[in-house]
Order: structure tokens, then sequence, then C-alpha cells
């Protein structure tokens, strides 16, 4: 053998560590790799769970479908209702009690939030006056006892409801103050043409019961939802020179919308550009409205939805173009409704690269999404310039009207893509924030690129890359922290100094990862479709999600679910050196390239030797190299001299140190 640098005599090393033993294999015990250890999944499989990930043969979810009729005193701000949900068990349990969210009682001052989060709360109410609750037999209202807990309430039923697909009427009567201006949800907020009032998480709401844990009724602190999906029909009555923007189809458009404002809403339907329904001139025109006194009810329908929320105002400019999207089934006798793109936001919101713009990016989210994966399943899609809630309800967004250029791009796509996760995608948000935060982080980062040949690229917020646009780098900081919680942990438990940076970032770039360096688009794109398409409109945990994608994409890849997920893992590799071996009795030259791992999660990498000539070889060295060693040695063909010899030459991977990571022969011989 001869040695590349005969300075080093008979050392058969160019690298620091690789002297004295060429291509050396320490045996470690397990212990030191825990990364492959066995890994307990916290869900086990079961006849409702299956282990490839998949809905078990016996997998149920219950049902809520709504009737609420509702009216806001805008003098008072008071917000009444009245609703009948119809509640279907389809557990295998009889219930004798029903658990009901009241989101509302977040901003009494009493509430476990406030003492517990007293930063979220600059506005207070009284949350809500619960009037009246009656469940509705064979026709009969009676009344029933309730009993409130914090933002929960539980009904206690007369008669219990009998499982498997039983169903009953609850009545609920109620109202509550809409609280002023806050930064998180709900709010009213003062514009220069009058108020806008923001609804959201505005009606009792069942709590979900699942096979998981039953009841399953966590306090609302402020984070994010988990419910059940239903059929919601909702009016809202609101003087005659408001505009109402909500979740769903607006159903009685004749009683209104002017004929102008009907006639640009058709028009819409066929245009790719946004159409003005209500321009600013329309703001400041009594004239443009149906009446000129009283009050206008406007009615929604939402079919397989899991909450409703709409926006109020005399302040509203509304613009709207077509959806490239196939109709939506309707019933017998009636006609396709027309899919629309949507705006609603102030005078003061407009601007060529402010709300302008903001149509073009809702229809962009949506076709996008849509095509990549998986079909929007409503009928529109609108964005709100409100407070800047920056939240997402199922077809509509609440956003900033202070919004614009490549921000105002970012969080519409993002408040958009949590249409995906998790309003069709039903995790749980309030224990799972990956689920949702992380998956549509993902989704959104490739929207970035789609949209005018990258015009918004790369994705760089406060959500994902945010110092570089570059991910592979920028997560480093968020892996290496010693106090950064785990992409497992609890939504309530994540300090807010990492919920972007943990729960967002780290949970999109896990999924990036595993799509580009570890499975691959051909093999991720088709099973994280099916992912979708398998538990839309259902209730996945993260159980079942790490099952199905090492099912469905036929990689077991426990060993990246617990480093990335679990702990936070990453990859460090160095180059121990190389020896190039000279062909000897008509054999090949070789050229020996030694790796160490340092690191506790061994993403595949690849190492590329460039030759003088400029062309390369390459290698990808897979996790399972790293089962029994911590160092490997490689073998090329020669091709003469190297001229560099690199690992993960492309720095695409989130490799906190890269010192050692390229070699050439200078450096080789002064590691
Ligand atoms: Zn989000």
């Amino acid at each position: 053998m001869r040695l590349f640098i005969p300075l080093l005599g008979l050392a058969s090393c160019l690298g620091s560590a690789f002297a004295a033993r060429p291509a050396p294999s320490q045996n470690m015990p397990l212990s030191m790799r825990p990364v492959f250890d066995t890994l307990v999944l916290p869900d086990a499989p079961d006849i409702w769970r299956s282990g490839s990930g998949r809905p078990g043969p016996a997998y149920w979810q219950n049902r809520a479908d709504y009737r609420i009729a509702s009216r806001i005193d805008t003098a008072s701000h008071v917000l009444t209702g009245t609703e009948t949900i119809t509640y279907t068990n389809n557990s295998p349990d009889t219930l004798d009690v029903l658990w009901l969210q009241l989101d509302q009682n977040l901003y009494r001052k009493d509430s476990r939030s406030w003492v517990a989060f007293p930063d979220w709360h600059p506005a207070s109410s009284d949350g809500y006056a619960i009037e009246r609750v009656t469940v509705e037999a064979n026709g009969v209202e009676k009344p029933v006892a309730f009993h409130i807990s914090d933002t929960r309430m539980q009904v206690s039923l007369p008669e219990p409801l009998a499982a498997s697909g039983h169903a009953l009427k609850l009545h609920v009567t109620w109202h509550h103050t809409i609280p002023g201006e806050w930064g998180g949800r709900t709010a009213v907020t003062k514009v220069k043409d009058g108020e806008i009032f923001e609804v959201a998480q505005w009606y009792p709401r069942l709590c979900v019961y699942d096979d998981l844990r039953g009841w399953d009724t966590l306090p609302y602190l402020g984070q994010e939802f988990y419910l059940e999906y239903g059929t919601i029909d909702y009016a809202v009555t609101v003087p005659w020179n408001f505009t109402v923007a909500g979740s769903g189809a607006l159903t009685n458009p004749q009683d209104v919308l002017t004929a102008t404002e009907r006639a640009r809403l058709a028009e819409a339907a066929k245009s790719d550009k946004r159409v003005l329904i209500r321009t600013p001139q329309d703001v400041l025109d009594p004239a443009s409205h149906l009446a000129r006194s009283g009050e206008k009810t406007w009615h929604f329908h939402m079919e397989n939805t899991r909450d409703v929320a709409f926006a109020a105002s005399s302040a509203f400019v509304w613009d709207a173009a077509k959806l490239d999207l196939p109709a939506l089934p309707v019933a017998k006798g009636q006609k396709p409704q027309p899919r629309l793109a949507m705006s609603v936001y102030p005078r003061e919101g407009a601007g060529p690269q402010a709300w302008d713009r903001s149509t073009d990016y809702v229809k962009h989210a949506i076709e996008y999404f849509s095509t990549q994966w998986y079909p929007y399943p409503w009928p529109n899609a609108v964005n709100l310039g409100g407070h800047g809630a920056g939240m997402e309800y199922p077809g509509i967004v609440f956003d900033g009207w202070q919004d614009k250029n490549d921000l105002l791009f970012w969080i519409t796509t993002h408040e958009l893509g949590h249409g995906w996760f998790p309003m069709i995608v039903g995790s749980n948000e309030r224990r799972h924030a990956f689920m949702d935060e992380g998956f549509n982080t993902f989704i959104d980062s490739y929207a970035s690129q789609h949209f005018n040949h990258g015009e918004y690229a790369p994705k760089k917020d406060a959500e994902y890359a945010p110092q570089t646009g570059d991910p592979a780098k920028d997560i480093v900081p968020v892996l290496t922290a010693p106090d950064a919680p785990t992409l497992m942990m609890p939504a309530e438990l994540v300090p807010e100094k990492y919920r972007h940076e943990v729960t967002y970032f780290k949970g999109a770039y896990g999924l990036t990862l595993l799509r580009e360096k570890i499975l691959g688009p051909e093999r991720f794109d088709p099973a994280f479709r099916a992912y979708i398409r398998t538990w839309a409109f259902k209730h996945p945990t993260p159980s079942d999600f790490f099952r199905f994608m090492s099912s469905e994409a036929g990689e077991d890849l426990t060993w990246f679910w617990r480093g990335w997920y679990f702990e936070n893992w990453w990859p460090q590799y160095r180059l121990d050196g190389f020896v190039q071996n000279p062909a000897s009795q008509g054999g090949e030259n070789t050229v020996t390239v030694g790796v160490r791992n340092e690191g506790k999660l061994m993403l595949p990498v690849l190492l590329r030797v460039t030759w003088q000539d400029g062309t390369h070889t390459e290698r990808l060295i897979p996790t399972e190299a790293w089962m029994l060693h911590d160092r490997l040695s490689l073998s090329f063909p020669g091709h003469g001299t190297p001229r560099t010899i690199a690992l993960d030459p492309d720095q695409g991977l989130p490799i906190p140190d890269r010192r050692g990571l390229i070699l050439t022969p200078e450096t080789s011989t002064h590691p």
C-alpha cells in the first residue's frame, strides 16, 4: 500500500484520528447508541387504532351538528345565541353526562388561565352567561342540570345516551361580551370607519369523547383545540350597514346583499383576478347597502367541519376571485355554489403590496395545497384583515390589516395551511401542537417556493428558518439549546421562547428532513398524502402518525422519531482521513476514507470524493451503518488523487460543528 502522504512514514493515516489503525471499527455497547433502542409509542395499537397507523376495524368517533342563531349588540358588544346541538354517540359506551367547552370563560378574572398566564390577558369579560340548557327527547324539551368548571360545562343527562349511534338534541341559550382588543382570538378593533368584530370560539362546543381517554376536558388556557366534526348551520344578526364574512357558504345572499354586490360576486366566480364586491367608496356610502336601517341576518352553512368563526364590520372592503377547484357536491335540485377566495379588510389596509394582494395569496394557498396534498373541502376561503391575531378557523383566518409584503404572504399562507392541519386532519392541538403547527409550517415552506416563481422564497419568518432562511443552519441553536423542550412536550408546557422555534420550526423541519434526506419525495409524498386522506375528518395521535409513515413509506423510522421528536438529538460526523491504495497485481487502485460518528441522531449522510478532473464519486452512508460501529471506512475506485473529500457536501444536514467535514490533500497533512 502506498501512502498518499509519505511524510507520515508508516502511519497509514492522513487525518487526525485515522492514525495507527486504518479503517478502525470500534465496537460499542448498544447503550452508547440509544437511538436504536426499542421505542414504545405513547398509545398502543388496539382494535380502534391499528399497528399500521390507520384507524382500526372498530374505530369510532362521535359527531356534533349545530344550528346556531346569534346576534351582536354592537353598542354593548354583547353576543347572544341560542343553539341546538345534535350529538351522536358512536362510542361503545353509554354516556350519562356531556361535557361542553366554554372558551369565553378564559376572559374571566377568576379563570385558571388568568392566574397561570397573566401576560395573555389585557382584556377581560364576565365569560359566558348560560341562560338555559335543555335536552330534547321525543320532541319534548326538559331542562337539565349543568355544572360549570372554568372553561368547561358538564351537563347531566336525565336519561343516559345509549351507545353505537344513538343521538340526542341539546339546546343551549347563552350570551357573553366580546372582549376588546386582545392579541389572541376574539376581538373588537376600532378602525377609521367603525369597529371590526372578530368572533371565534363563540358558542358552547362539545368536548371530544374518544377511545384514548373518554371525555377530553383539558381546560382552555389560551392555546388551541380539539373538536368533533359535523355540520354547522349558523345565523348572525347585525346592523343594516354591516358586512359579515364567515366560515362556510352564505346561504341567503338575496336577503343581505344588493343586486350590485351579487352581480360582482358572480363576476368574481369567473375571474382569476380579484373583483371588488364592496369598494372603498362603498364603505363611505350608505346607499350601497340593501337596507338603510334596522338589522340583517346573515345565514351560513358548513359541512364536515369542527368549528366556525366569522367577522362583522361596517368598515369592510370586500374582494373575491375564483378558486380553481372542482364544484362541491350539492343536494338534489340545488345549483353548485361558486367557490371563492376572498378578503375583507378596512380601507386603511388597502395598498399595492398590502391587502390588494391578499386574495391572490388566498387563491394560491388553497389551490396549491389542494393539488399538492388534499383537495380543499369547503366552498370558500376568507382572509380577514383585523386586529392581527394570526389565527385560523375552518374557511376563515384572522390576520392583521397592517400586515403587508412578505409577512402578509407568509401569515396568510400559514393560517390557511391550518385548513389541512388541524381542520381537515383533526389532531388534538391542545396536546400535540407539532401535529398542526409543525405539519402546516412544513407545507408552507414549499408554498413559498411555489408562489410566483419564488417571490417570497425562502420562507424566513418567526416560524421557519428565522435567521438566514436556511433551515439546516438556523435549527442548530434550537437543537443544541440545553433547555429546549422536545416536540412531544404538551403544548402548554412549551415556554413562549421556544414555541415557534420548536413546535413550528423544528416540527416542520423534521418533515423536511424526512422528505428530502431520509425517504426522498417519491416515497414521502404519497405516504404523507395517504396519511392526510386516511385521517381526514378524524382524530389521529402522534403514535398513529409515526406508525403510518413507517408502514406506508416502507421504512422503520423508529430511530428518527426517537431522536427528533422524543429527544433533541442531532447528527455530528467527522472525516478521519483517507488513504490512496495503488493498484497491485491487476487489482484496482482505490481511495479509502475514514468517517467517524460523534452524534446521537445518525441521519443518512452523503460522502463525496471530488477528483482532480472535477468529476466526483458519491456514497450515501445509511443510518444502519452506525448500528454497531462509530467508525467506518469506505473505499472508492481510484480516479487519481482526490481534490476534496466532503461529508454532507451541500450542507443540507443540521450538523452543529462543521469542522472536519472536508478534507483536501493539504488539510490532510495538517489535520
Ligand atoms: Zn399556526
